[in-house]
């Protein structure tokens, strides 16, 4: 592929800590040779994996972006064992307007994989990590919520990728993140994710959904901070003592089919009528969308295709035909997965 266009004031090999930029060029009208800048953290200490650990992927996801603001002041290098590169905000100009694409371009990152060199801004960062930052990492950390849209059981995610040693590794370092669920989720909504890249690259990709919506837990931040934390200690990158969870292990949902994702059929005011988190039974009506002109009108009902479990809500009370207001999981053993 083409040369970036994007440059680091980091050095990614010097050891140590280094606060810095990545600058991606782009012209506005009182600003012909500006820079975005996307701020970037780089820790090193000996021979070991890089772990890449991202968010603000989508501006609206803010667990990850404090997470990792976090771990960028208060890691410090003889804590690290290898290399750890954390960018909190992939897409400035979306986190800077807590928008889902970037304002910038309106492209959506999580779409425009593997990039393009002499694309938008949105389209040069992706070609950046894809030719750049991928190649230099082993693990690969991408932290998600269901942005404005959804709101989910907070819960580690993965791809199911082909078997054999990724994937190995890709599932035990989700159980590592020690939520309840740990989710296996299909492409629904288009092509050119970042995992996808980064998995077609073999490295060890972990993502998430932890939660959605505006008003983010402590409980959230704390199973964000704490998630990632013992993740990195897992591959060996972090020092510390790994956590085991208490109580039942996580369970491992996967929603695969069409089906398990529920669409408004109208315009209206939904209605969750299911906790996230339970089980439901097929053709049970999760939830209703009601009429505000009609209000002799039945709500129109949203039912689950088949039994499962109630793992993600539609985030905004109003929809629009043909929002996603609903997605039905199912247990999964992935040992018997091939
Ligand atoms: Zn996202």
């Amino acid at each position: 592929m083409e040369r970036s266009q994007l440059s680091a004031t980091v050095d990614f090999e010097k050891p140590g800590k280094q606060h810095g930029h990545i600058r991606v060029p782009y012209s506005y009208d009182l600003g012909g040779w500006a820079n975005l800048l996307l701020p970037v953290t780089v820790l090193g200490n000996g021979k070991g994996r890089t772990a890449l650990v991202m968010a603000g992927n989508h501006g609206d996801e803010y667990p990850g972006q404090v997470a990792i603001l976090r771990l960028m002041r208060e890691l410090q290098p003889e804590q690290v064992h290898g290399r750890v590169i954390l960018i909190p905000a992939l897409n400035v100009p979306a986190s800077r307007a807590g928008t889902r694409p970037s304002p910038l371009d309106g492209k959506n990152l999580n779409r425009c994989f593997p990039g393009k060199a002499d694309g938008t801004p949105t389209e040069m960062v992706a070609h950046y990590l894809t030719t750049v930052l991928f190649p230099q990492a082993d693990i690969v950390i991408d932290i998600h919520t269901g942005g404005r849209s959804l709101d989910f059981y907070p819960c580690a995610t993965m791809h199911l990728v082909p078997p054999g040693e990724q994937r190995r590794q890709m599932l035990e370092g989700t159980l590592a993140w020690g939520s309840d669920f740990a989710f296996m989720y299909t492409d629904i909504a288009g092509t050119g994710l970042l995992p996808v890249e980064a998995e077609r690259q073999g490295k060890i990709v972990i993502t998430t959904e932890m939660g959605g919506g505006e008003p983010v837990s402590a409980g959230v931040h704390r199973l964000t901070q704490g998630g990632l934390r013992n993740v990195l200690v897992h591959f060996g990158i972090l020092a510390g003592e790994k956590r085991t969870r208490r109580g039942a292990p996580t369970r491992w949902v996967q929603a695969l089919s069409g089906d398990d994702y529920r669409f408004a059929p109208e315009s209206g005011i939904w209605e969750a009528m299911v906790d996230l988190g339970a089980e439901v039974a097929a053709g049970q009506t999760v939830g209703q969308i009601h009429f505000l002109e009609r209000p002799d009108r039945e709500p129109a009902a949203v039912q689950a295709a088949s039994a499962g479990l109630f793992l993600a809500s539609r985030g905004p009370s109003r929809v629009v035909q043909g929002d996603c207001v609903a997605c039905i999981a199912h247990d999964v053993d992935p040992a018997v997965l091939v």
